[in-house]
């Protein structure tokens, strides 16, 4: 049976370039292993499969009951594919908190509290004496300077740097102006509809009995993207009101300054202002120095929302 291999919904560069990677290692490995991806792929992603001649994975919309998976980039079943409960996961590599995950047989599981997934499959080559091509070290590579936004997010570590340090000279490519490049590709928003803006890059989180959707765009200009803040508070109202979040929050993240500027809605946003000691003025309020949802943003928010 072929393993199928994905990232999360709303697919990021880590969580793509890992199901690629994930496929290129049980292939090395003697297993029968496809990758796929649960959704479009971002601007960002298109730049590195582009740079590095790769193709994007096939869209998957759903797994079958029994069908073996391999999960890479996230653990959280509503962050994962349609039908995942009745599947069979045989591994998962990732760097979240594990959240409502159960199988029933035994499984390989490695989660390491590094900024990216690919810094744990590099290590994975390393330790099975695997062959990394030119094309699986700047998929890495560009995985890496994604998930900790060119190593200014807190989520980074040493061994994120020391990963980057070695791909780039098998991917060769100069870090610094490869990494820029790519990140200001998916950080055009004028060609996004609020649509996209909302939903591109968005996960739920159940916190407590709170369902709390977050969604983060990276940009280098954010007042382009507020200037739209009527439009965008219209499509996150339509979500809230489809799905019942208790929180919607849209997290706008300057690549270049590292702050963020938050829009906040639905019956908890109050939350945000105990969570980052902010007043929200049109709903909206800057967050200095913060750029990591998993980091920052996850944990400010489960403690605001359980010190009631
Ligand atoms: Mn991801
Ligand atoms: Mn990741």
């Amino acid at each position: 049976m072929t393993q199928k291999i994905f990232g999360h919904q709303n697919p990021d560069t880590d969580t793509i370039t890992s199901a690629l990677v994930a496929a290129d290692i049980e292939t090395q490995l003697g297993n029968d292993a496809a990758p796929y991806r649960l959704g479009e792929i971002s601007s960002e992603t298109a730049y590195a499969l582009e740079h590095f001649g790769v193709e994007a994975p096939a869209l998957l919309n759903e797994v079958g009951a029994g069908e073996e998976v391999i999960l890479v980039d996230h653990n959280e079943k509503q962050q994962s594919a349609p039908g995942i409960e009745n599947a069979t996961v045989t591994k998962v590599y990732d760097h979240h908190r594990i959240a409502n995950f159960e199988t029933e047989g035994p499984l390989y599981y490695r989660a390491e509290p590094v900024g990216c997934t690919a810094t744990i499959l590099n290590k994975v080559y390393k330790e099975n004496n695997l062959t990394i091509s030119k094309e699986s070290a700047g998929l890495m590579l560009s995985a890496i300077i994604s998930d900790t936004l060119l190593f200014k997010s807190p989520t980074t570590t040493e061994e994120d740097i020391d990963a980057a340090s070695e791909l780039k000279d098998i991917a060769g490519v100069d870090l610094e102006e490869y990494g820029l490049e790519m990140l200001k590709a998916g950080a055009s928003t004028s060609d996004k509809t609020a649509r996209q803006l909302i939903t591109g890059d968005a996960k739920t989180f159940d916190i407590g009995e709170k369902s709390v959707r977050i969604a983060q765009v990276n940009v280098v200009d954010v007042d382009e993207v507020f200037s739209r803040r009527e439009e965008l508070e219209i499509a996150i109202n339509e979500e809230i009101e489809r799905d019942g979040y208790d929180l919607f929050t849209l997290i706008v993240t300057d690549i270049l300054n590292s702050n963020s500027k938050v829009l906040a809605l639905g019956p908890e946003f109050s939350s945000v202002e105990r969570a980052f000691d902010v007043a929200l003025d049109q709903n909206t309020a800057v967050l200095e120095g913060v750029v990591s949802r998993k980091k920052q943003v996850v944990p400010n928010i489960t403690k605001a929302l359980s010190d009631l």
